[in-house]
């Protein structure tokens, strides 16, 4: 059987079913070596020179994380934050970029940054993405989908085909549905992102981000000769990590999704909450689109909106006992962070606003703990 038909479980759990030829190590070894030697013909014996070209351990997880998403090829970057911005320098000086208001504060804040400095031009939208692209002139629409913290759905297919009838490309932040539950690829994206960091490792000890392309085209090529001229890949030993995170990504992902499911489903009419907001509820405005859209979980992630203040919902962060107060998302641990601390005054989060990355502990002491810290409130 070729990779090509095995299922995404196996092509994750196997690694593609590499096995090291001169070995037959079953575990992938790592390459740590920044130069690689030259034949009697004085040609390399693989197709690099040097670690900002590329190793073998970097190219095995590229291509286990392409047959994942089903993409043509995938690139890895030292965080996520940097692969969303090489993509963001492939546009032409002053391209127009719409994106949404609600999503990742760090990237939203940065695209800013780049309006101002008269880098591009940047629409933030409503729910109504498609709406704002302007045929012949917009060049990216970024949509994130289920959108940190708020956990917006987007319909996928419904804005790549308004992006591509205006000429412009569509880029997917991924990282919450983690190539388990939604393939952007396949609804018509034309690049998927994921930040590394959080489900795909799931270990919360890489940082790093993928791109992941729909077609090697013009723009994948620049993509990989700025990389290599003007940033550098993901090193070595984070590469061997996120491979061996990767191995467990099925199992880990659909604990997560089964946990969180439970835990929004037993505190959604809690006297001490206004809501709670999971795509996976039947009263969360885009359910429609997430059943759809999300064919294997409605994802780990999730926001209460509590019945108290700024610093009653910072309270109830710091009255957990299992669930970690720590930012970040998609471990094996749970977390509970409370946004507007973290995205600072000018942030459009509600102050009332706590977030969840929820883990693949025992849910019944998760529950336990979110009750006693609720009961606090
Ligand atoms: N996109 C989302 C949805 C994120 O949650 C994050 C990080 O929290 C990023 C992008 C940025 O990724 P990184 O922290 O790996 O740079």
């Amino acid at each position: 059987m070729s990779n090509h038909q095995r299922r995404p479980e196996t092509i994750a759990a196997q690694l593609l079913h590499a096995t090291d030829a001169a070995t037959g190590a079953v575990v992938p070894p790592i390459h740590l070596s920044t130069t690689f030697v030259r034949d009697a013909n004085y040609e390399t014996l693989i197709p690099t020179d040097y670690q900002r070209g590329g190793n073998p351990t970097l190219w095995q997880a590229e291509e286990t994380l392409a047959a994942l998403e089903k993409g043509a090829a995938c690139l890895l970057y030292p965080s996520g934050m940097a692969a969303i911005f090489q993509l963001v320098e492939t546009l032409p000086m002053r391209g127009h970029v719409v994106a949404p208001n609600n999503m990742y504060y760090a990237a939203r804040l940065w695209l800013q940054k780049l309006e101002a400095k008269g880098r591009i031009t940047l629409t933030l939208a409503g729910l109504d993405i498609a709406s704002t692209i302007v045929p012949g002139k917009t060049k990216l629409v970024w949509i994130e989908t289920p959108s940190n913290p708020m956990w917006d759905v987007t319909d996928i297919a419904a804005v790549a085909t308004a992006a591509h009838k205006a000429g412009a490309i569509l880029g997917v932040d991924a990282t919450t549905t983690a190539a388990v539950t939604t393939q952007p690829l396949t609804l018509g994206a034309d690049y998927v992102f994921h930040s590394v960091t959080k489900y795909l490792n799931g270990h919360s000890d890489v940082l790093g981000g993928a791109l992941i392309a729909a077609q090697k085209d013009e723009r994948f090529a620049e993509l990989l000769l700025m990389r290599g001229k003007t940033s550098a890949p993901l090193a070595p030993f984070e590469c061997w990590l996120l491979l061996r995170g990767i191995r467990t990504l099925y199992v880990r992902y659909r604990q997560s999704c089964n946990n969180a499911m439970a835990i929004a489903r037993h505190f959604s009419n809690h006297p001490k909450l206004q809501n709670v907001i999971y795509p996976g509820l039947s009263n969360h405005p885009q359910h429609d689109i997430a059943k759809r859209q999300m064919t294997d979980g409605f994802g780990g992630m999730m926001s209460f909106l509590l019945n108290t203040d700024f610093a009653g919902a910072r309270n109830f962060c710091a009255s957990l006992k299992v669930v970690l107060a720590a930012t970040s998302l998609g471990g094996t641990e749970s977390l509970a962070e409370h946004r507007k601390t973290v995205e600072g005054p000018t942030s459009p989060v509600p102050d009332n606003l706590v977030r969840f990355s929820i883990g693949i502990e025992n849910v019944n002491d998760l529950i336990a703990d979110i009750e006693q810290a609720l009961a606090t409130v």
